[in-house]
């Protein structure tokens, strides 16, 4: 629980950016501090390893997927952590070869998520993180490449969730976050 704390205080509120109305959480304080980051990390890791999910040898983690931009932040550590393969989420146009592709809502109008075709194999056992979830349309839209493919998601993670957006109604797997924010 201190640990939360910890990571909470280490959150930077932004009101009226990047819009009126709109207070964003910066992450890139966590990140500066190389205690925080560690504590993060190793707290999304535990979470993995030590959760119901993870301990049957069914259930093994093959592939952590990460979000475009700041899921790359987080994905590549925790997947080498788990001897697990990282696997993109990018926004169109960005990845060469074959690509699948999934729309997902934002504020205006519609954006869309790519992950090349070969990226997960059937059956493979995925988890998909990002840095926050609001609404839950993108991280949605990332649990329907996962799909196509032939993935099974076992769990969402985040740092931060905004709860009062009740993401999790719109999710295919349970929703994990470390911040939550009423
Ligand atoms: P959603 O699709 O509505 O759940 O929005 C989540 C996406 O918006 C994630 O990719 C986040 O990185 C980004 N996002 C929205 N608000 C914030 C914020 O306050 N801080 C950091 N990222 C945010």
């Amino acid at each position: 629980m201190a640990d939360v704390e910890y990571l909470r205080s280490l959150l930077r509120p932004f009101p009226d950016w990047p819009k009126k109305g709109i207070v964003f959480l910066d992450i890139f304080p966590l990140l500066r501090d190389p205690v925080g980051f560690e504590t993060l990390i190793t707290h999304f890791v535990h979470r993995l390893t030590s959760h119901t999910i993870a301990k049957s040898p069914t259930k093994k983690i093959d592939v952590v997927v990460g979000l475009d931009a700041r899921g790359f932040l987080l994905g590549p550590i925790i997947a080498m952590r788990l001897g697990a393969a990282f696997v993109p989420v990018r926004k169109k146009g960005k990845l060469p070869g074959e690509v699948v592709h999934a729309e997902f809502e934002k504020e205006y109008g519609l954006d869309v998520f790519e992950m090349q075709a070969d990226a997960i194999q059937p059956g493979q056992n995925v988890v998909i993180i990002d840095d926050l979830v609001a609404t839950g349309g993108s991280a949605k839209a990332a649990g329907e490449l996962v799909a196509k493919l032939g993935g099974k998601t076992l769990e969402y993670l985040f740092i931060i969730e905004l709860t009062f957006l009740k993401a999790h109604e719109k999710l295919d797997a349970p929703m994990y976050s470390i911040v939550k924010i009423d």
